[in-house]
């Protein structure tokens, strides 16, 4: 089995106490990590092993992004209101979608997501054949959850039974980096039988769930006029809270008694502060959702709503959220940030004994970050003024990261892809676009009595 050395000047494991390791080693072999520590211990241990040094790098997990949605309709549907924004852009765009122009998407995002460190994706999308496809051929590790509809007037999504078909195909794939949950896009676009359905489905494979929930303000109305509860408490009347992992988007308008409800079920949260703050639906209260327990990741949400998958922005703008939302500098600190992007987006989706932090027997899902940078200046790695963890949050972008390993296979390395050709990737994008634009241009000529205009 191949064995790697890696070393570099600074090693953050995210192992409780957020301990820094400095010119430390890690031990790969196989998918797996064997041992942490001393460079030299590590080599007579393996001797035979590969050496990667990266220098004046840090080692660390790989990012988790909880929650995203592959596409290619960045930066054409900007400063709309929700409602607008979902009538007008995207709910005509899923009508109109291809899997082949799907496919297209999920390679164009799973590819940004690799270079940028992210080494597992949430993803919720269409057609997810093709997204299992191109996780496989480019190395990603991911959750693959359809966009179902399953009530009158969402008959142009996927349906269950897709999503069934899916995890019979495809869950497990890969050596177990291709996993498939089930998806319902909201509440609002089920029937009670097809949520008792979603429900049964995540029992009779084990696998969890994901939903978007308490987005919006008017979203929280409009539940109570239709249910006379609160989304949440919609939810677990719905059966939805029931199945073993259950992720939840967004979570930004929450009563005190939904948040028990939460942290009763174990619930987990994809917190996406850029989104949130775009979109201007609110600030969650991450802070209060920590103290009750629950475990929150964070999550770019789709290239529409962000623009970009970084989630080294993703986490700054998680740290700069909470500390408004609070009125405190001290809210939502790095450490916090950081745990969020790793184990606990990891624990968000019950799989936080393969990967989040790095520690022996744990998948080898590691990047390296360049420190070399203006941006990283000073790299202090320990004493009174050890600042890796607040320079990381705040300072880093994800272009610094220079290598992306998943289950011990390096995938992307100094802005390239080892498994796939990101120029092909993008023509094909902008091919994509244009064929879906104009169909979705027809559609809305015909049913919404005119075309669109750029905005
Ligand atoms: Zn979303």
């Amino acid at each position: 089995m191949t064995e790697t050395l890696l070393t570099a000047d600074a090693v953050v494991t995210m192992a409780p106490g957020n301990p820094v390791l400095s010119d430390a080693g890690i031990l790969v072999r196989g998918s797996s990590i064997v041992a942490i520590g001393d460079p030299a211990e590590l080599a007579a241990q393996a001797p035979g092993a590969a050496r990667r040094d990266f220098g004046k790098s840090v080692l660390m997990p790989g990012l988790i992004n909880t929650h995203c949605h592959s596409g290619i309709l960045r930066g054409t549907a900007e400063g709309l209101s929700l409602w607008d924004w979902l009538r007008l852009y995207i709910d005509p765009m899923h009508r109109v979608l291809r899997p082949d122009e799907a496919e297209a998407a999920s390679l164009l995002c799973y590819g940004e997501s690799l270079l940028s460190g992210t080494t597992t994706l949430v993803d919720m999308w269409r057609f997810m054949e093709g997204s299992a496809r191109a996780a496989e051929d480019l190395g990603n590790r991911v959750v693959l959850v359809p966009y179902v509809g399953a009530a009158e007037g969402f008959d142009y999504f996927d349906t269950l039974d897709d999503n069934e078909a899916l995890i019979r195909a495809s869950h497990g794939a890969a050596g177990g980096r291709i996993n498939v949950w089930v998806g319902l896009e909201h509440q609002f676009y089920a029937t009670p039988e097809a949520c008792r359905r979603a429900a049964a489905l995540c029992d009779r494979y084990g696998v969890g769930l994901h939903t978007h929930s308490n987005e919006s303000r008017d979203e929280v109305t409009e539940a109570r006029r239709r249910y006379g509860v609160s989304p949440i408490r919609s939810l677990e009347h719905l059966g939805l809270l029931a199945p073993e992992h259950v992720l939840i988007a967004h979570c930004v308008w929450l009563e005190d008694e939904e948040i028990e409800l939460l942290s009763r079920h174990r619930i987990g949260v994809a917190h996406n502060p850029v989104s949130n703050m775009k979109l201007a639906s609110g600030a969650a209260p991450v802070a209060a959702l920590i103290a009750a327990g629950i475990a929150v990741g964070i999550g770019t949400d789709g290239e529409k709503e962000n623009n970009n998958l970084d989630m080294f922005e993703e986490m700054k703008f998680a740290s700069l959220l909470g500390k408004l939302r609070a009125m405190d500098a001290a809210a939502l600190g790095s450490w916090e940030v950081l745990r969020a992007a790793t184990i606990e987006g990891a624990r968000a989706l019950g799989m936080d004994h393969l990967i989040g932090s790095l520690a022996p027997g744990k998948r080898a899902d590691i990047i390296a970050v360049r420190a070399d940078t203006p941006r990283m200046t000073p790299f202090l790695r320990s004493g009174a003024f050890g600042n890796l963890h607040h320079n990381l949050v705040h300072a880093a972008q994800g272009g610094d990261v220079v290598m992306t390993m998943v289950d011990g296979r390096i995938v992307a390395e100094n802005g390239v892809l080892r498994h796939g050709d990101m120029n092909e990737f993008i023509a094909a994008a902008e091919r994509a676009f244009a064929g879906m634009v104009g169909r979705r241009s027809a559609w809305l000529a015909e049913h919404e009595h005119g075309a669109l205009s750029p905005v």
